[in-house]
């Protein structure tokens, strides 16, 4: 039986103004009993436009949710129009921040050199990266799933100090909002594939927390939560329900 804290996020995408934020927060809560969830620990992940909304609810009503932030930029400040600097995020008491999550590397263009440099500042900063790793279809059907998981890792966390320190979501590019979720004896293959690499590059393999993600629901999340090396579930589509998220954090 391991010793880490299951960890449920709720990844929103570009979905909710900070109004239908509050409400999916509030809808959450009141599903959400406490004992059923002593065990768990679960955040939110809304756009940038609702974050202050809802750290002021957390705090006001007192939930035990965390927050977090769907990306960072690398500098603490300067001319990047447009992003998002890490320590405005911890200002916000921001306890999360995703890095490198698939649809940011292929259509955005985050490569492992910008996911090296974003969770070093989300770091240096005093949040918690969650690191999104994954192969595609097609270096799945070559047989390449580990080596590119184990290249993103080695990119992404080979200069760290405590690289168990970083939650690490594996998301099967193929799994992501497509409806077809890994097996819970793949998942949990890749899981301990990803705790293996982490160890190699000096981590503590028993403290490192490692996610699946991909088509997450309240119907499949038993399962794969019960895989002894999966440790959580980054969820897209259907933490946008609160139903079927309380649901899940409730499988955690
Ligand atoms: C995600 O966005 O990280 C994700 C896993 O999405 P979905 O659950 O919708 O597949």
């Amino acid at each position: 039986m391991s010793t880490r804290t299951p960890f449920i996020a709720g990844n929103w995408k570009m979905h909710l103004d900070h109004l239908e934020a509050i409400q999916l927060v509030q809808q959450l809560s009141y599903r959400l009993n406490p004992r059923d969830i002593a065990e768990v620990e679960i955040a939110v992940i809304p756009p940038f436009t609702a974050l202050r909304s809802i750290q002021t609810l957390i705090e006001g009503d007192k939930l035990e949710l965390g927050l977090g932030a769907q990306d960072a930029h690398w500098e603490d400040s300067g001319a990047y129009t447009g992003a998002v600097a890490p320590p405005m995020l911890a200002k916000l008491a921001v306890d999360y921040v995703l890095v490198g999550h698939s649809e940011r590397r292929s259509r955005f263009g985050d490569d492992d050199d910008v996911v090296a440099r974003k969770l070093g500042a989300v770091q240096r900063h005093g949040m918690i990266p969650i690191l999104c790793v994954g192969e595609t279809l097609e270096e799945r059907d070559a047989g390449r799933a580990e080596e590119v998981v184990d290249r993103q890792l080695r990119a992404a966390l080979a200069g760290l100090d405590r690289p168990h320190e970083v939650v690490i979501a594996y998301e099967p590019v193929w799994a992501i909002g497509t409806g077809r979720t890994a097996t819970p004896d793949d998942a949990d293959h890749m899981c301990a594939a990803v705790r293996r690499i982490v160890g190699e590059i000096g981590g503590d393999t028993q403290a490192v927390r490692v996610q699946y993600g991909g088509s997450v629901k309240a119907g499949n999340a038993g399962d794969l939560l019960a895989r002894p090396d999966i440790d959580g579930a980054l969820v897209g589509g259907a933490s946008l329900d609160p139903d079927g998220f309380a649901a899940i954090c409730r499988a955690g």
